[in-house]
């Protein structure tokens, strides 16, 4: 029996969505690479973020900054002094666990315990640093540690004086960030909603300090929306806002999206509030100005920011399982995803009905055509025609091309649709309009 993550774990590897890192050395505990359908999944959820966040808004640029800064950024963004987990080990096996989620842990000798109630026992709880250092150059001296960036919002602050100078931009505006982080977790896990190496996506925007809640609340909202309009199901979303306790050190205010996953409820993006506490930091050790003058109101103030942060692998993961329904049919069961259209690895199908009578051909022109549309499409003409579609099912691509006999005749294609299985009849020519207009809804 296997439970939906099993499952979905599964799909993935056999599909070439997800394969284990370094597989054929034994691989490296929680580290995945992504294969042909998982790299296009990535792509369109980086896509479909980057285009709502930054190329639809008159008001967010866009920055591609270093993994590796001067580590001194890491000493003023505090988190060379505390960014860092509380870990305690197993005396008996000497496995690690983060001292704050033991409810979750279960003991590697005694899975059915969580650590520290089966035989082994706890030690005292130390922090333990997620940061992983690296050295510059050649020569391994203390003068030469560096990080690689355990956020990309720090490159992001560290030039806000060179976009709001070269961007012509001024306050509320953000500057928006995808790329990768890393982080050594103590304990990574559940596939890929926690690993050491992951991509993050990002926004800083900066607001005067008094439209502070209202940027709040707007970003919290259209950061929830986005999850909606891309399809994940409503009930299984909620926003939860976190107790002072619970607030990190350079935030007034933080609500995390989280999703109810099948091992329970877990973060999938967060929106804080960092207020000018970055901004302000860096100004202090740098020496550098980092205030803004409003020629309007000649007012002189550092900018307070507003963070939507997400995990791009996590939002990946989320959507498949999202996604997936084993669905009855009157005959037997289908396994479907339900992705959205502009989530979905591939776009459009193209299958020639029968391998002869120059359908093939066809086909592949009907396939060139749509990829000079820029569409992600795959090609298909082996087995039957509705073992096609439900391999294209199982990977949720949301249309399948039929060329059939009236295509040879007449040029009309067949277009099915992956969640109604409803059929109809569009001229070549309007076909890649016709995609494009269906996937807009
Ligand atoms: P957690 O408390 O779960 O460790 P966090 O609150 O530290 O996460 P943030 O610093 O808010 O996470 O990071 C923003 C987003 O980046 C998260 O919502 C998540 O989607 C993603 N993320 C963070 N850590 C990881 C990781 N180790 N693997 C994959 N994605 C991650």
């Amino acid at each position: 029996k296997s439970g939906p993550m099993d499952t979905i774990v599964s799909l993935c590897k056999r599909r070439g969505f997800v394969f284990p890192a370094s597989e054929i050395y034994g691989g490296i505990g929680n580290t995945y690479d992504y294969g042909p359908l998982g790299v296009e999944l990535l792509r369109h959820v980086k896509d479909a973020w980057w285009s709502r966040v930054v190329t639809s808004r008159e008001d967010v640029v866009g920055l591609d900054s270093a993994i590796i800064q001067n580590p001194q950024t890491w000493v003023t963004s505090g988190h060379v002094g505390g960014f860092s987990d509380p870990m305690v080990d197993c005396k008996k096996c000497k496995s690690r666990f983060r001292a704050d989620k033991l409810d979750d842990a279960r003991c590697p000798e005694k899975p059915s315990k969580q650590p520290g109630q089966c035989e082994g026992e706890l030690t005292e709880p130390r922090e333990f640093n997620l940061m992983f250092k690296t050295n510059l150059g050649a020569v391994e001296s203390t003068s030469s540690v560096a990080y690689l960036r355990p956020e990309t919002a720090q490159g992001i602050f560290l030039n806000f004086k060179n976009v709001l100078e070269s961007a012509r931009i001024k306050p509320p505006f953000g500057i928006a960030q995808i790329g990768k982080s890393f982080r050594n977790e103590i304990t990574p896990g559940n596939f890929v909603f926690r690993t050491r190496e992951f991509e993050q996506a990002e926004m800083e925007f900066f607001v005067p300090p008094d439209e502070e809640q209202k940027w709040y609340d707007f970003w919290r909202k259209a950061r929830f929306d986005w999850y909606v309009e891309m399809g994940i199901r409503p009930e299984k979303l909620r926003m939860r806002e976190h107790d002072k306790e619970e607030l990190a050190h350079y935030s007034t205010a933080t609500a995390d999206i989280e999703y109810e996953y099948p091992f329970g409820w877990g973060e999938l993006e967060g929106i804080a509030c960092r207020t000018d506490f970055d901004l302000k930091r860096h100004s202090e050790a740098s020496g550098k100005d980092l205030v803004y003058f409003d020629p309007q109101t000649k007012e002189h103030y550092t900018p307070y920011v507003i963070e939507p942060a997400g995990g791009i692998n996590r939002m990946a993961l989320t959507f498949l399982i999202d996604a997936y329904e084993e669905e009855e049919l009157e005959k037997d069961t289908r396994v479907v995803l339900r992705f959205h259209p502009e989530i979905a690895p591939i776009t459009c199908a193209i299958f020639p009905l029968v391998k002869k009578d120059g359908m093939p051909e066809k086909a592949k022109e009907v396939e060139k055509l749509l990829r000079r549309a820029r569409m992600s499409v795959f090609y298909d003409e082996a087995g039957a025609i509705g073992r096609r579609y439900r391999r294209q099912d199982e990977v949720g691509t949301p249309y399948c091309v039929t060329v059939d006999g009236d295509t040879l005749e007449s040029d009309v294609v067949t277009v099915r649709d992956r969640d109604s299985m409803e059929q109809e009849k569009v001229k070549i020519s309007e076909l890649p309009t016709y995609l494009l207009e269906k996937m807009d809804g």
